[in-house]
């Protein structure tokens, strides 16, 4: 059973400081599914003062990057023996398909690593700079230790996206977890513990918004790295900015689907579905805003309509035909279905869904639901929804498509569906995201992502997600010096 009663701290399993526990309940069956401790301050300060000792004393302090990046390549080993586990663990946990849990959680967190430990191999740690008065020996330094907190949504994905980067900069991490979906996270700890990540390098305490700010104001921790929504990252922007600390925020979208009149419409359903409607709705990058032209509008409704209809609500555990699972908690089907009442009260027209699908009396579900004739001031095209809600919105020209997805308070992501690659290429040029897909939904692992706007400050992934992992040191030399690099 997925029951643990100690913490991840130090390289060792300890008791924890409280009594308190999360339960973890699985959103499909509201059965569960297993249990951890719920940190406390006292459980965080002591993971501070490990992963502070281990970036100071032990083998990890001023390991070669060579040797950090051969621990990872063992973690990654471990994980792809245990990915099929860890896919059905988060399938149970998140109540996401069995199929993007294949892909979107484990594929992609393995793909994530795989990508770190590459580059940890590659990157140039010291470089020298020829300058007016001589060569500056260029150092990029670990920045410290890192405050990890993640989202419930993408689990074990969004702490790749962290401890990948803070693992090749030679960081280390106290991870907090989001008390809803805790459970991969031990599973992490006790594969890094086998694959011989020295002690303190990463300390797990999974913890609610209280004990996550002892984290963030936290003296002794150099950077935060935060994924959530954005009302959190403003408040965790703001403590941090107080104290100069350095943060990257991943937050929130609202992200627009151009599909442009050149498209057929039949060949990219599938991908502009599941764009949409990823992880039950529950996605930052989630193409939540079709655009269609008038002249094609009622078209792409329809088509739209009918493939969202045809989604299978269910459990998803062990059934991979399920490709609609449950929200994570009731009170986001709350949340999700005020959201349904306000755009039907705005006058929008839903063309499918709208309810709770019939015959699942367990598990916290909402019908897949799109809305048309939607203008995009109303409340359900600005706001995040979170759940699988889709708004398509009619636009005149192509200038205009671009008007309405720019018109957002978001910035995450965008795709344009079109016939003619350059100039949808054009069209991703005009939109003020930080991530554009042209003709599908991707994410590049060798190239920044990140957040325009609302949805965020900062960019993981790439060498530009390492960089924000690494503190710059010039060390200034006489004339003529030719130093010997160290990575
Ligand atoms: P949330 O902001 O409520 O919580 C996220 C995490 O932050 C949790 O671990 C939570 O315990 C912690 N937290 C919340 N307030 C905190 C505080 N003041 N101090 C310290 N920790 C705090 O978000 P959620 O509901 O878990 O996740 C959904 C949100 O995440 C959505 O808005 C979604 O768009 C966003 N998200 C963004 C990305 C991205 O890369 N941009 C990826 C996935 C999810």
């Amino acid at each position: 059973m997925n029951h643990y009663e100690q913490l991840y701290i130090g390289g060792e399993w300890v008791n924890p400081a409280g009594p308190d526990r999360f339960q973890v309940i699985n959103p499909a069956t509201e059965e569960l599914l297993g249990s951890t401790p719920e940190g406390s301050v006292a459980d965080i300060d002591r993971a501070v003062v490990a992963a502070r000792s281990a970036l100071t004393t032990g083998d990890w302090a001023g390991m070669p990057a060579a040797e950090r990046a051969d621990i990872m390549g063992r973690l990654l080993a471990l994980l792809g023996e245990k990915a099929d586990d860890l896919a059905n663990l988060i399938t149970a946990e998140v109540g996401c398909p069995l199929l993007f849990a294949h892909f979107g959680q484990v594929g992609a967190a393995n793909m994530v690593l795989d990508y770190f430990t590459n580059l940890t191999r590659e990157y140039e740690f010291e470089e020298v700079r020829q300058d007016m008065l001589g060569p500056a020996l260029v150092r990029k330094e670990p920045i410290g230790v890192v405050g990890g907190i993640i989202p419930w949504n993408v689990p074990l994905f969004i702490t790749m996206l962290k401890l990948g980067p803070t693992l090749a900069s030679g960081s280390t991490m106290v991870l907090k977890p989001a008390p809803e979906t805790p459970l991969s996270s031990f599973v992490l700890a006790e594969l890094a513990h086998q694959a011989g990540l020295p002690a303190g390098v990463l300390n797990i305490v999974p913890a609610g918004r209280e004990v996550g700010e002892h984290l963030v104001t936290h003296p002794d921790v150099d950077k935060i790295s935060f994924t959530g929504s954005t009302v959190a990252g403003r408040k965790i922007g703001a403590l941090c900015g107080e104290r100069l600390r350095p943060c990257t925020l991943e937050l929130g979208g609202k992200s627009a689907a151009i599909v442009l009149d050149d498209v057929d419409l039949d060949a990219i359903i599938p991908e502009l579905i599941s764009a949409a409607t990823m992880n039950n709705g529950q996605a930052c990058v989630g193409q939540t805003r079709i655009l269609a032209s008038r002249t094609r509008y009622a078209e792409v409704v329809d088509a739209v309509t009918e493939a969202m209809a045809a989604l299978v609500p269910g459990d998803p555990s062990g059934n991979f035909d399920v490709t609609l699972g449950p929200l994570i908690a009731e009170r986001q089907r709350d949340r999700v279905e005020g959201y349904i009442a306000a755009g039907i009260a705005e006058g929008a027209r839903v063309t499918t869904g709208g309810g709770r699908p019939a015959g699942l009396d367990k598990g916290w579900f909402v019908e897949a639901t799109l809305f048309a004739d939607v203008d995009n001031s109303m409340k359900i095209a600005q706001e995040e929804i979170f759940g699988p809600v889709v708004v398509a919105i009619p636009y005149e020209d192509q200038a205009d498509a671009i008007r309405i997805a720019n018109d957002s308070a978001y910035g995450l992501s965008g795709t344009v569906w079109t016939s003619d690659v350059e100039n949808g290429i054009d069209v991703a040029r005009g939109v003020r995201t930080g991530n554009y897909t042209v003709n599908g939904f991707g994410m590049a692992w060798g190239a920044p992502f990140g957040g325009f706007k609302q949805s965020g400050v900062g960019r993981e992934l790439g060498p530009e997600g390492l960089g924000e992992f690494l503190a710059s040191k010039t060390i200034n030399l006489p004339a003529g010096t030719e130093p010997t690099l160290k990575y």
